[in-house]
């Protein structure tokens, strides 16, 4: 028999992990204790080694709901002889620094909400122990009412009755209210409250109105997604033409009717977190063809705040749509609005009225939106329910830090105690307005976790504002800040979400960073660990015409690389309707000559500039649009199940010590096959493939030079699920060992956590 004294990290206070635990050890014949130590569960385990592993699994595989297992530490001590097991009661420890993201509606409460015999019948702000906002409504810690956004609400006798008795679902509930002592819901600029404020808002929307409504993160904007008429006009009064829209829909019957469920998703789907899911589309779907055009999937999520449960299902004798639109209430590379004034003034022309309530939003938090690689979640914007979750490191638990993020998608992160906590999504850096949301989310946050930074740390790229905003930071505080290359931190972030520690060849193929020789990356090879990375590789630099224009206008970049492989370029891209003659002409001296030219190897704007050429999308309305088209013609041609007819020949070479990747050569044969009459589909699911074939050619020859044989996949470009799963498969029959990314963003929104983990674990 032995003794080991276990820590579990992570999500474990408040969850039922203590009778979860007291459960598992009656099943395996455990002798111990468990007790709660504030940001840890400390459990001592006596029994057989083998029960003792039993017991343990029991947390891998089976863990009570909410909970969220990052770490278990496992140590063999001596004590006496236990002869049961026992929960030890500890008294509420402070100086815990959890807190918990936003939790959706839970099934219990929402059986209240349309209980008519339950005094929180229709009540639009139900909540409990398990469910309701968290992060969004904290103003500091420790988390009791008195420093949320509820202290403006005193708790009536009833629900003060409920607060204080452990019996009860809302013991300690710090939201708890009721309709008597609870917000209210109201329409901005009218009289029109409560009941009468959500009839309103459902006829309207039943009328084909758009409707702004405030809900835990920030407003949405809102309207029936089968109703094109509405959609379209809410793209045009959006600016916003071909970016999808997110869809609500009333309840699980609905998704399985509109979309494909694949196995695991509607776990995901239903669970505490609620994301935006994306989702393959159904045959039979009836949602307006201009929510999500060009899309194998649409973005779905359940309704997770009461207010939306009662736009849905109101008993008001209106018949209501089952989808509604859901998108956030944000002006064009503003934030997500977050009060009244900013929504009149943002947003007022974009809707028909405004639902608000008068519970204050402290931190905007924008939904989650997840996509499904592999079997498993697989983040695209992580927000609502999962910020400020942490993610666990091994390393020097001392340190305290913050990574600023990137310019793009933008989020922090906050380092203290080992523990990584990523804000939630920010927004685009290029508005000031979405500067000043950084510096607001950054104070709160900062002040929450007690976190005192010693270290800042930001992208390197000269012209970025997240760059000015950390200098004055870092001056005001005086604080030392660190530099770090975009891409490197790409490959951090992955390493760190995997908890890793070796070196790994790092492919990071993204859209735009500033590389160490001043021109832009995007398309690297690096072999990487904590102390620094060495690029290795690149794809072929091609010149980047045209300023911030060449990122969204793919044909820009098709004109450069078809230059470099034909010499009758002009001729091509008058056949491939790139160009005329005359723009190609100049294209070509500006190039020549330098003007608004700079030298690139960014793989996301190759993706770019190969829709252009297969006549998919010449340019973008949205960062992505060109390269998730593509993406979706080669799934199209994917689902037809045939093998292609032929296979895009591509190849690596060395140049000066570094490897090449040709895709240069690559979008040439790509232009070649589809004038000579190549299906459209076929070649882009060809490209794709090609692209995986060059990084598994890269990484082997890499593995050979360096004798690494883990590689690391990170940047905006593997937020393409068909490239990553075809590397990741590929690599894998190569014998390396992938690490992906899972529940941080492939894209910029994860450099944060790179960035921080970087100052957690370098070691000068
Ligand atoms: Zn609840
Ligand atoms: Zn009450």
């Amino acid at each position: 028999m032995i003794t080991v004294n276990i820590h579990v990290y992570g999500i474990v206070q408040g969850v039922g992990f203590r009778p979860f635990t007291s459960l598992a050890a009656a099943k395996h014949g455990i002798h111990g204790t468990v007790a709660n130590k504030g940001s840890y569960v400390e459990i001592i385990a006596q029994g057989s080694r083998e029960a003792i592993d039993g017991f343990i699994s029991e947390f891998r595989s089976n863990p009570p709901d909410r909970a969220v297992i990052l770490g278990l530490d496992e140590l063999e001590t001596e004590a006496p002889v236990f002869d049961s097991f026992e929960i030890i009661e500890s008294e509420k420890e402070y100086g815990d620094i959890f807190i918990s993201p936003d939790i959706a509606t839970c099934d219990k409460c929402k059986a209240e909400l349309f209980d008519k015999n339950n005094r929180r019948y229709l009540h639009p702000f139900i909540n409990c122990t398990q469910c309701g906002p968290r992060l969004t409504i904290l103003d500091s810690m420790p988390y009791d009412r008195e420093r949320t956004s509820m202290k403006v609400f005193p708790m009536c006798e009833n629900c003060m009755g409920e607060y204080y008795s452990p019996m009860t679902r809302r013991f300690d509930a710090q939201p708890v209210c009721c309709n008597d002592c609870g917000p209210e819901l109201y329409i901005i600029g009218e009289n029109t409250k409560g009941s009468a404020a959500i009839t309103k808002t459902r006829r309207l929307i039943m009328s084909g109105g758009i409707a702004a409504v405030k809900g835990i993160g920030g407003f949405h904007l809102c309207c029936d997604a089968k109703n094109t008429e509405a959609v379209e006009r809410l793209r045009k009064l959006k600016h916003r033409p071909m970016k999808p829209f997110a869809v609500m829909m009333r309840d699980m019957e609905t998704v399985n009717r509109e979309c494909i469920v694949a196995p695991g998703q509607e776990k995901y789907l239903t669970g505490w977190q609620k994301p935006i899911m994306l989702l393959e589309k159904s045959a039979e779907q009836s949602l307006s063809g201009r929510i999500a055009p060009d899309n194998l999937t649409v973005g779905v999520m359940l309704p997770y705040a009461p207010v939306q449960m009662l736009l849905f299902d109101y008993p008001d004798g209106i018949e209501m749509t089952d989808c509604l639109v859901m998108t956030s209430g944000n002006a064009r590379g503003a934030p997500i609005c977050r009060d009244d004034e900013s929504a009149v003034k943002e947003i007022g022309s974009f809707c028909d009225l405004i639902l608000s309530h008068n519970r204050n939003i402290l931190i905007r938090a924008d939904d989650s939106v997840v996509d499904w690689l592999c079997g498993k979640p697989y983040m695209i914007r992580r927000s609502r329910g999962f910020a400020p979750l942490p993610f666990m490191l091994k390393g020097d638990k001392t340190v305290q830090a913050v990574g600023i993020g990137g310019e793009l998608k933008n989020s922090f992160c906050a380092a203290r105690n080992g523990m990584l906590y990523p804000s939630p999504y920010i927004g685009d850096m290029a508005d000031i307005r979405t500067v000043k949301a950084l510096g607001e989310s950054l104070e709160r946050m900062l002040d929450m976790l007690e976190c005192e930074p010693s270290v800042i740390v930001a992208d390197k790229h000269p012209l970025y504002n997240t760059l000015s905003f950390a200098e004055e930071y870092a001056k005001k505080h005086s604080l030392p800040l660190v530099k770090l290359q975009h891409h490197y931190a790409h490959i951090l972030s992955c390493m760190a979400e995997n908890n890793y520690d070796g070196r790994v060849i790092g492919v990071s193929f993204d859209g735009t960073g500033y590389g160490d020789d001043g021109t832009v990356w995007g398309g690297e090879l690096l072999i990487s660990d904590w102390q620094g990375y060495e690029r290795a590789g690149s794809i072929t630099p091609f010149k980047q015409v045209g300023g911030d224009l060449s990122a969204k206008e793919g044909w820009r970049i098709a004109v450069q690389l078809l230059r470099q492989r034909f010499e009758n370029a002009g001729e091509i891209c008058e056949q491939l309707d790139l160009c005329d003659s005359k723009t190609f002409k100049l294209q070509s001296v500006m190039a020549d000559k330098g003007l608004n030219t700079v030298a690139s190897t960014s793989m996301g704007r190759v993706f770019d500039a190969v829709s252009a050429i297969l006549g998919i999308r010449s340019a973008s309305t949205f960062e992505g649009e060109a390269s998730t088209a593509l993406m979706y013609h080669a799934e199209m041609f994917e689902r037809r199940k045939k093998e292609p007819a032929f296979s895009l020949s591509c190849s690596c070479t060395e140049e000066e010590d570094m490897l090449r990747l040709d895709t240069s050569s690559l979008a040439a044969e790509t232009a070649r096959r589809y004038l000579e009459g190549a299906d459209r589909a076929e070649l882009a699911f060809c490209f794709h493939k090609a692209v995986m074939e060059l990084i598994a050619e890269a990484c082997i020859r890499l593995r050979q030079q360096y004798g690494i044989s883990t590689a690391a996949l990170s940047g905006g470009v593997f937020q393409n699920r068909l490239l990553t799963r075809m590397t990741k498969e590929q690599l894998e029959a190569n014998g390396f060992k992938v690490l992906l990314h899972s529940l941080v963003p492939p894209n910029d929104g994860g450099i944060a956590l790179g960035q921080a983990a970087y100052a957690v674990k370098h070691r000068e």
